[in-house]
């Protein structure tokens, strides 16, 4: 299975300087392939891509052998792909987008996808043609063999993601339990059936109210300003800072659940984050929770659990976990669920219970819940 990490790099000045001019030979390579192929009587295909570059590009432009061959090499892959994206789309009579010139600040990245081109050792990285090895912020999530890295530069910040072919994920020998109900709410990120609650995290609450705040103000500036320019910069260095707080706590929540029990049953997400969009927005944001979901999915594969999705119908928060009645007077602002049986519980808790419960009865309809 291959998996991919994205991780931050640190790289000292003198690294910069070679991340940014691989990104540049990366671009300048592929800019000019392209200018040549545009017109009309040079057709593109890979191997005549190949022999323009060792016969015209290459020769003129030495410094591309200031960083890995590979990275020129890697224009050529990546413009073949965007031009078999643009004869497919033609072939198929759907609008074309002819592909398109690369501009220096905009998406740069190159990739090495040979083994022997690149390394990862502990929290550090090594390229060729860079004498010195490049900090990462993280170790690889993943255990296994490294297949290729793709550097990009955002808003200033430099990032790898590196892709492993893995065998296994499973978790050191712990003995899992057999099945946990999760009700993501909207005091805590996840109450779950156990009793444990994942609070949402404070720092990443307060950003993300400051990152709403940061875009409200750049819509206020006027266009093409000096002054709009730099709070777009401003507001992307605090996009990435909040995507990687939050990354980090959905990767929390989805390792404790798929390391220590059998069957995760969670809310169907979607309709979730439907229903108490605007309070939800504030724990994790609502890109968050289509990611979490995808997290909790692969991982429950990696590691061998079962992940059940309650029907969208299923009212989890108005049924008594006791009982079985159902409450349809309840409100969002209920903190506390009690019925006429005598239940009192946290809404949220009384929730995980259910949807733990629904698992149960999903998967073995004559067994009886204690
Ligand atoms: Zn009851």
């Amino acid at each position: 299975m291959l998996l991919a990490h994205k991780i931050e790099l640190r790289p000292t000045v003198e690294q910069a300087v070679y991340l940014d001019k691989a990104c540049g030979s990366h671009r300048h390579c592929y800019n000019q392939l392209l200018e040549h192929f545009s017109k009309k009587d040079n057709k593109w295909s890979k191997q005549a891509a190949y022999q323009f570059y060792i016969k015209v590009i290459r020769p003129q432009f030495d410094w591309y052998t200031e960083v890995s061959s590979r990275v020129t090499r890697n224009a050529i892959d990546d413009l073949d792909n965007a031009f078999k994206h643009f004869f497919r789309r033609v072939k198929a009579k759907q609008k074309a987008g002819f592909p398109q010139f690369k501009r220096k600040g905009v998406k740069d990245s190159f990739a090495l996808r040979e083994k022997a081109k690149f390394d990862v050792n502990g929290r550090f990285l090594r390229i060729e043609k860079l004498k010195t090895e490049i900090k990462m912020r993280q170790k690889l999530r993943f255990d296994g063999q490294t297949k290729q890295v793709t550097i990009s530069k955002r808003a200033g910040k430099y990032f790898a993601s590196i892709l492993v072919e893995t065998q296994e994920y499973n978790p050191k020998d712990i003995e899992r339990k057999s099945s946990i109900g999760v009700d993501f709410g909207i005091k805590a990120l996840a109450t779950l059936s156990n009793g444990v609650v994942f609070d949402a995290n404070q720092k990443l609450r307060t950003n993300l109210k400051k990152l709403r705040k940061l875009q409200k103000n750049l819509s206020r500036k006027t266009k093409s300003s000096n002054r709009r320019v730099r709070a777009k910069l401003k507001l992307a260095k605090f996009h990435f800072r909040v995507s990687n707080q939050r990354q980090a706590v959905l990767h929390k929540l989805s390792d404790y659940l798929t390391a220590n029990f059998e069957r995760i049953v969670i809310e169907d997400l979607h309709v979730k984050g439907m229903i108490k969009n605007h309070s939800l927005a504030l724990s994790i944001s609502d890109a968050g929770f289509g990611n979490l979901r995808q997290q909790i999915e692969y991982k429950a594969k990696l590691r061998n659990c079962k992940l059940v999705i309650a029907d969208r119908f299923f009212p989890s928060s108005k049924t008594c976990s006791n009982c079985g009645s159902i409450n349809k007077d309840l409100t969002l602002s209920d903190r506390i669920y009690s019925c006429n049986c005598g239940l009192e519980l946290d809404r949220d808790l009384n929730a995980a219970i259910n949807l733990n419960n629904y698992g149960v009865d999903r998967l073995q309809p004559t067994k009886k819940r204690t």
